[in-house]
């Protein structure tokens, strides 16, 4: 913590931003994670000083030295969150307070300095605000908010950092999948694990995520468009994607999705859609499913519809799963009906079009 109060942020606006005309031309189209706004937020941390050296300058590259730590023992860690447009105009975050409690926890497991929660939302406050002209129009995408922290002590001895470096980047985003199937299709990984007990599974650190490529490359070359991960230790219960966590609606109404225990992302997503769903009327289990269940369940009919979610594709109908012994579908490979209900209301929430009764939406104040 740091001894001498919160830091000021010093702004300094971007001289040459990028004009309305081509910004215009980026956000008709924008895609995933490739159109970057004209500011990022820069907050330094030093083990005896604190939290200091709060900044909002121009986005561009940084300078770190050959031996910054992260490069070598990858003490990294990450969230993912979105800025929206309401019909009024207005910046929205959805639930930043999730974000700021999750990469505190997250900063906890990599043994990194924890950044204060109020600090975290106003650091994404002022980006939103400074870049708000990024935010797409509401309904045609949203604007990604990118907060990262990572080791920046120069030093190659093991052990936690005594430097950190807090930043913040958006990115103005469409829709996540390309190709607009009404369902995704899953490669069941039983070649590799993405999390073990003990391991950093629950935290969101970009550690998980090289972890999972190869994976995710398998999964490709099988021609699916994302891998689904088993269990570390019986390899047969279904945990998560790489990076979205899973449902499955059953035929008396019934909905489950695997327990959080450590070795699963606490999806704020995830915990969206179970109080949704619950809102509802509709019975959510966490409990644990396994790969030869849902093959059952799947072939008999007794699972109906099937999904992932997760803020950059929000929620995700899945139709398909492809394993080593042979594929099934669920539900005819269509998007369902109750996941097409859930993924409306939440949407309908982060638009400001539906009640929004848990108070999920933060208003963010225009400059
Ligand atoms: C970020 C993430 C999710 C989804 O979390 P949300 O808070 O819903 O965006 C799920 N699984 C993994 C591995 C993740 O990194």
């Amino acid at each position: 913590m740091n001894d001498m109060g919160p830091p000021r942020f010093a702004t300094t606006r971007n001289a040459t931003p990028v004009e309305a005309a081509q910004r215009d031309l980026l956000l008709a189209d924008p895609g995933f994670g490739r159109v970057f706004t004209d500011h990022m937020v820069t907050i330094r941390y030093a083990d005896g000083r604190g939290w200091h050296d709060a900044t909002v300058t121009a986005r561009g590259p940084i300078s770190i030295d050959p031996a910054c730590s992260v490069l070598h023992y990858a003490q990294e860690i990450f969230e993912g969150m979105k800025a929206y447009r309401t019909a009024d105009g207005e910046p929205v975050l959805f639930r930043p307070d999730a974000n700021a409690r999750r990469f505190r926890a997250s900063a906890e497991r990599m043994a990194m300095a924890q950044l204060p929660e109020d600090l975290f939302i106003e650091a994404v406050e002022r980006l939103v605000r400074i870049d708000a002209d990024w935010i797409p129009a509401a309904g045609a995408g949203s604007l990604y908010l990118r907060p990262f922290m990572f080791a920046s002590e120069v030093f190659l001895g093991v052990k936690p950092s005594s430097e950190y470096l807090f930043m913040v980047i958006a990115s103005s985003v469409g829709g996540y999948f390309k190709g607009g199937k009404p369902a995704i299709t899953l490669w069941a990984s039983e070649d590799f694990t993405r999390a073990a007990p003990g391991g950093t599974g629950a935290a969101k650190c970009g550690g998980n995520y090289a972890a999972s490529l190869l994976a995710q490359a398998q999964a490709t070359q099988q021609g699916c468009d994302q891998v689904v991960f088993l269990d570390a230790v019986e390899r047969k219960w279904v945990e998560e994607l790489g990076g979205m966590n899973i449902f499955f609606v059953f035929d008396d109404g019934s909905v489950v999705t695997p327990p959080l225990g450590g070795t699963i992302l606490p999806g704020i997503t995830r915990d969206s859609i179970i109080t949704l769903a619950r809102d509802q009327g509709v019975d959510v289990r966490e409990e644990r499913y396994s790969i030869e269940q849902w093959r059952a369940d799947a072939t008999s009919g007794r699972l109906r519809e099937c999904f992932a979610c997760g803020t950059a594709a929000v929620v995700t109908p899945i139709g398909e799963v492809k394993t080593t012994g042979g594929g099934f579908t669920i539900g005819g490979a269509q998007a369902g009906e109750l996941t097409m209900k859930l993924r409306a209301r939440l949407t309908g929430i982060q638009a400001g079009t539906e009640p929004d009764p848990h108070g999920w939406l933060h208003r963010v104040a225009r400059d």
